[in-house]
């Protein structure tokens, strides 16, 4: 198993929403699912002759390439989902509450529970939560900024809008009604992910063209994926309770919506290496979405959408068998997560869970 640090650029408008509407899409997402990005990869790999129809089907039943999400790269820095118990100063844009995930890791430690903040450091009580929707950039002490500084103006990504009329393929002229309107992700967005995959999976030299979105066949969607090099599979190094920030959104057995336990042996086992210890998950703050569990491609079909914490949700829990070696366990969680059965499916890409010590922007 091999973990790649890859950047997206949108080479052309990409249209990727939440809902549609009935003049046209609507409100786009600012960040591409980890189940989007796969299936995108998978396909790309197929097309280039580096998978093939078997290899397709082995990855439906039993996932070994897991994509993260891909979310904003924006000056030479990784953005991140905003983690709950933050808020943003509509007066002053400022950030207010835990800015500090290692102050908020001490609280949790101390038994108590984390506090709303109420107002920002200038009095002013209009406070807005930016929890998952708004990217923060994370220092290596734990420390949260808003990007540019926190300007007014979200510059994680740009959005261009558009107004488009259906067209008769019969008459060759706009269709009376089917004018609508798109929000669209600009060209030129940059995102980075991580991708998991086995020893096996060369990708090829010069990157991958996905298609994302809507529309690819009117040349929609089109994004270049670059490698920008390999993430050390070591190196965590943790102990006893600890912050877990979810990369992903996560989700349980048996309808719950994160792992209460994550044996850290088998996880890492499932990527060729060793480890021991045992994640039990205490404690969760973030919020509950329906996740879409992507498309399955060997069967066709749509996964099923599947209750789950959002990306930005953070994790306490404690490690046993502390003691012993669970690093690449650890490595292996942050990139692989856990793959969770619902119904006839393997989800994967969802469960990637970082220990707050090692989140970094810059690297
Ligand atoms: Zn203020």
């Amino acid at each position: 198993m091999r973990v790649w640090d890859v950047r997206l650029k949108t080479e052309s408008p990409m249209v990727l929403v939440r809902r549609r509407t009935s003049a046209g899409f609507a409100a786009p997402l600012r960040y591409i699912p980890s189940t989007t990005l796969r299936g995108a990869v998978i396909t790309a790999l197929y097309r280039e002759g580096v998978f093939d129809r078997q290899r397709i089907e082995r990855e439906s039943k039993t996932p070994e390439l897991v994509a993260s999400p891909a979310y904003p790269f924006r000056g030479g820095l990784r953005l991140f989902p905003a983690p709950p118990f933050l808020q943003r100063c509509k007066r002053c844009e400022v950030i207010v509450g835990y800015t500090n995930l290692r102050d908020l890791e001490e609280v949790l430690r101390s038994g108590k529970e984390p506090e709303i903040a109420v107002e920002c450091q200038s009095g002013h009580r209009a406070l807005k939560a930016i929890h998952p929707g708004d990217f923060v950039q994370i220092r290596r002490e734990g420390v949260l900024e808003l990007p540019d500084g926190g300007q007014k103006e979200k510059k994680d990504v740009d959005v261009l809008q558009s107004i488009s009329v259906a067209i008769s393929k019969g008459r060759g002229s706009g269709v009376r009604g089917l004018l609508y309107s798109y929000e669209a992700l600009s060209p030129g967005n940059e995102y980075w992910a991580t991708i998991a995959a086995p020893d096996d999976v060369e990708f090829p030299a010069g990157g991958l063209v996905l298609r994302i979105g809507r529309g690819a066949s009117r040349g929609f969607g089109r994004v270049s994926l670059t490698v920008a090099g390999k993430r050390p599979m070591d190196g965590v190094d943790v102990d006893g309770y600890v912050l877990f920030y979810a990369l992903s959104p996560t989700v349980g057995d048996g309808g719950g919506t994160y792992p209460r336990s994550i044996d850290l042996g088998s996880l890492a086992g499932r990527v060729g290496m060793v480890s021991s210890g045992v994640v039990r998950i205490e404690r969760v703050y973030g919020r509950t979405a329906w996740m879409s569990g992507g498309w399955d491609m060997a069967r066709g079909v749509y996964r099923p959408r599947v209750l789950s914490r959002v990306h930005g949700s953070l994790l306490y829990g404690r490690i046993e068998a502390v003691n012993a070696d669970c690093s690449a366990g650890l490595a292996a969680l942050s990139s692989v997560g856990v793959l969770t059965q619902v119904g006839e499916s393997v989800l994967a890409g969802f469960n990637l869970l970082v220990p707050v010590g090692v989140l970094d922007s810059a690297s």
